[in-house]
């Protein structure tokens, strides 16, 4: 027997769960269509980092947003946990990119975003274990850090649930059904289910999601690989940290080791679904080499485990949160790496698009689908150009 919703979200992931629980709380019954478990796909393999530096004003300003109104008061606005931990967070680039640095940070203290460029000086005394080569300025946050991304997901279910959702794991999304350039529903493993709502939620996998509606995202598969490294000893007080002049990124993983990671050998052409979970060889030999350059303690540590993980990721490395030629459906996709820390104010706006006809939290327009059609694809104000290679 057919079910009918007021509005169907494909895929069960931070994004999904953000949307859903927004249109929970603007009294709709939504159904989250999941084909495995929650959180099963980049979202579980997150690294979680929560910082507001961007190039792009919009993208600071949807994580601004979601920090100050989430991240920052989880419990009494959600429900639940996110895990969030205040770390602190440090953006270092080459020495070529100052400009852009001291731009993009006088935007974001515009959007009102605590953030200052500091020396390099400064950085080692906040910071004494950290090597300050390479560098001469930094942009520093004192409220950012990382959260959960698993837990925030549930959180967000579970509230949403509370507020009249409906969860339906091992579901998968094989049809999208359409009348008179109208959404109507899915076709699914399990029946078909109506809704006059349908949100393109699914990650790595929109495009194909996509397809089913006869529409063609530019959305390839961004792949990831993640270490886990044992915190030495002696190691004090560290942030967590985009360093662009060493190309690699890391934070403190609870008390006991270090997440790291590359910026590189992420456009890997690989399909979402991939057998293959094992890391490139050459991958965590190079990483602890660029980690001992930054972190020179590391040297006194060793691997802990790794793991790889996999998004979709647009020609211009900005999410699409859009609605389409085709009534009713809309996508929330493309997070291109980047798209945990702004997916409570994302979601809060796409909610607002759908159901008001504009945003108000943030205006993410720019983020429209028709910008690949348009050929206005996104560049940042001070931009830094292509993050992942
Ligand atoms: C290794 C890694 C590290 C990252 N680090 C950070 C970070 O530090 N900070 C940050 O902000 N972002 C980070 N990101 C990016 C961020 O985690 C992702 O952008 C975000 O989690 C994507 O969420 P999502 O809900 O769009 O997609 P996903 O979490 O992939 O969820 C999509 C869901 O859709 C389901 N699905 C697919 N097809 C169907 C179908 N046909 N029917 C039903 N369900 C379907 C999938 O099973 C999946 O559960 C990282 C990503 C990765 C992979």
């Amino acid at each position: 027997m057919t079910q009918t919703y007021n509005a169907i979200v494909v895929g069960a992931g931070v994004m999904g769960a953000s949307i859903a629980f927004h249109l929970a709380e603007r009294g709709l019954k939504p159904a989250i269509l999941e084909r495995k478990v929650t959180a099963s796909g980049a979202t579980g393999h997150s690294s979680g980092l929560v910082r507001m530096h961007y190039d792009l004003a919009a993208e600071s300003e949807l994580t601004f947003k979601s920090y100050q109104q989430y991240f920052n008061q989880w419990k009494e606005r959600v429900g639940g946990e996110c895990g969030f931990m205040n770390t602190g967070f440090i953006q270092i680039n080459s020495r070529e990119e100052e400009g852009q640095l001291r731009g993009n940070v006088a935007n974001q203290q515009k959007i009102g975003i605590n953030t200052s460029v500091i020396t390099a000086k400064e950085v080692k005394e906040l910071f004494p274990d950290l090597a300050t080569d390479h560098f001469d300025y930094a942009a520093y946050e004192p409220d950012s850090g990382y959260a959960d991304a698993t837990l925030t997901t549930n959180s967000f279910i579970e509230s949403a649930k509370r507020l009249g959702a409906t969860l339906i794991q091992n579901c998968e999304v094989t049809a999208i059904r359409a009348a008179a350039g109208k959404v109507i529903g899915v076709g699914t493993n399990k029946g078909d289910f109506d809704a006059p709502i349908v949100v393109n939620a699914a990650g790595a996998w929109a495009k194909h999601v996509a397809g089913l509606a006869d529409l063609q995202v530019p959305i390839e598969t961004w792949t990831h690989d993640v270490a886990f490294l044992h915190r030495p000893p002696s190691l004090g007080r560290i942030p967590a940290m985009i360093d662009l002049a060493l190309e690699c990124y890391f934070r403190p993983e609870g008390s006991a080791l270090i997440l790291a990671a590359g910026v590189d050998e992420s456009m890997r052409n690989d399909l979402p679904d991939e057998e293959d979970q094992t890391p490139t060889p050459a991958f965590v030999e190079k990483l602890i080499d660029i980690m001992v350059q930054r972190i020179p303690k590391i040297e006194q540590s060793g691997l802990h485990s790794i793991h790889v993980g996999r998004d979709g990721i647009t020609p211009d490395q900005r999410a699409i949160y859009s609605g389409t030629d085709l009534d009713g459906f809309y996508l929330a996709c493309g997070l291109s790496g980047t798209g945990f820390k702004t997916s409570p104010a994302a979601g809060a706006s796409l909610v607002e698009l759908i159901l008001d006809g504009a945003p108000k939290t943030v205006n993410i327009t720019p983020f429209r689908f028709s910008r690949f059609a348009e050929g206005k694809l996104i560049e940042g104000e001070y931009g830094y150009g292509n993050i992942w290679k």
